[in-house]
């Protein structure tokens, strides 16, 4: 039998890598499991928590290595450990796909055996099957628009131990020991801001209900599980349709959910509706406290807005989450207090705050003389898509720095931009609103 192996990443730039689940790794493993059952065994080895001098005594004699990498952070520690790899299992091959290899296939190419640009679906079959032939090819590229991410089975987690899979950190501030995990019902968004590069595909695939449902049901009955961490880009559907028919598939699975949204397009209705179904959290992309920052990033939403979002949350008991980045461009001097005051008036329950990583493959990244950026580091060790987010000691380096000014006026200095972030993250611990 021809073996085939899924490897997490570290995830090195987390605090607790294991408080999330290894979403894509789970998928790609159940489709190649149904669609190639009989020719090929199946596994993922978990590297996460491991120790960088000790991994590679947790990965088996393998055919063939797949790597996902959406996150660039990942990329050097997974080229270090194909390199290591090909040591010990010299026969073995090592496949790659995800955002970062779509952004920069040809540097791929020269790790990795083959690399997939575009979706993993149609891809990963026929490189497996190339591979099994001997007649693996560089690269294999494939269109989101053809694969929907509806058409396909969801995820199964018995690739991994339960303890992988089930944990009661997602909901730590609604009890103490509610078994929860990670769920993905749709992917990709539809909006362009200007920092992100998550909106992959740059469209909404959706699962159907039926299949969302049948996904609540199968983690209940195998996994016990009381409440579901949505990790779709925007669970809150612009569409009102769909977001109806969305919720109230997870209604039907009689859990408690929660998940990041836009206050675009919220309504009473959908508010009222995610509480019904058992909503008990919200995520909102606000950004910034600062209207011009807003614009500038492309983000195509007021504070008003978010005003307006968090007052119909706090009507219908659905506690908020506010998630905000600072260093991004057009910043005013103030925005430390700016964001205190924004902070203080709207008083969400809880603010998460990264600092800015200009990701590869965003629009600051590739035109980043626009916004005044002086250099953006090409380690990609030092790019981490949420900086300081958890604590002081999650950096990875602040890998870029602006010139002294921008068209936007005078701008912040390195130094100066991670002491923002840091005082900022302290009076958020000091509000109790961090998690
Ligand atoms: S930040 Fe959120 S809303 Fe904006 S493009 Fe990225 S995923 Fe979409």
């Amino acid at each position: 039998m021809y073996k085939v192996c899924l490897v997490v990443p570290g995830w090195h730039y987390w605090a607790n890598p294991s408080r999330i689940q290894p979403l894509y790794e789970l998928y790609f493993a159940t489709l190649i499991e149904e669609k190639l059952a009989e020719e090929v065994e199946v596994s993922i080895v978990d590297t996460r928590g491991l120790r960088q001098d000790q991994r590679l005594f947790h990965i088996p004699k393998k055919d063939l290595y797949i790597y996902w990498i959406p996150k660039t952070g990942d990329y050097t520690w997974t080229r270090k450990l194909v390199a290591e790899l090909k040591q010990s299992y010299p026969m073995a091959k090592h496949a790659a796909g995800g955002t970062h290899i779509d952004i920069f296939p040809d540097e791929s190419m020269k790790d990795f055996d083959a690399v997939m640009v575009g979706p993993g679906e149609g891809s990963l079959l026929s490189l497996i099957k190339d591979a099994q032939q001997n007649t693996l090819q560089k690269l294999y590229r494939s269109d989101y628009k053809d694969f929907p991410f509806g058409d396909f089975s969801f995820m199964r987690r018995h690739f991994l131990p339960e303890t992988a899979i089930v944990n009661s950190l997602l909901f730590e501030k609604y009890g103490k020991n509610i078994r929860s995990t990670c769920v993905l019902f749709s992917r990709g968004c539809a909006f362009r801001c200007k920092f992100c590069v998550y909106n992959v595909p740059s469209m909404v695939q959706m699962r159907s209900p039926k299949s969302m449902l049948e996904e609540i049901q199968y983690l209940k009955s195998e996994y016990h599980i009381d409440a579901i961490n949505l990790k779709d880009e925007i669970c809150i559907p612009v569409s009102r349709t769909i977001a109806v028919e969305y919720m109230e598939a997870i209604g039907r699975g009689k859990v408690s959910w929660r998940g990041q949204t836009t206050v675009l397009g919220i309504t009473e209705e959908k508010m009222a509706l995610a509480k019904k179904t058992g909503c008990v959290e919200l995520a909102i992309g606000v950004e910034s406290a600062s209207q011009q920052v807003l614009d500038i990033i492309n983000k195509g939403i007021t504070l008003d807005q978010v005003r307006g979002f968090i007052n119909l949350a706090r009507k219908y008991d659905i506690r908020i989450k506010m998630c905000l980045v600072f260093g991004l461009p057009g910043e005013p001097e103030n925005i430390v207090n700016l964001t205190k005051a924004f902070v203080e008036e709207t008083n969400p329950d809880y603010v998460s705050l990264s600092g800015l990583d200009p990701i590869p493959g965003s629009d600051i990244y590739n035109n980043y003389k626009e916004y005044g950026i002086k250099y953006i580091d090409q380690d990609w060790e030092k790019h981490a898509h949420l900086m300081f987010r958890f604590s002081d000691y999650e950096e990875v380096g602040l890998p870029f720095e602006y010139e002294l000014s921008n068209k936007w006026g005078k701008t912040f200095s390195r130094e100066k931009l991670a002491e923002n972030t840091r005082i900022m993250q302290r009076y958020l611990r000091e509000q109790n609103k961090t998690y």
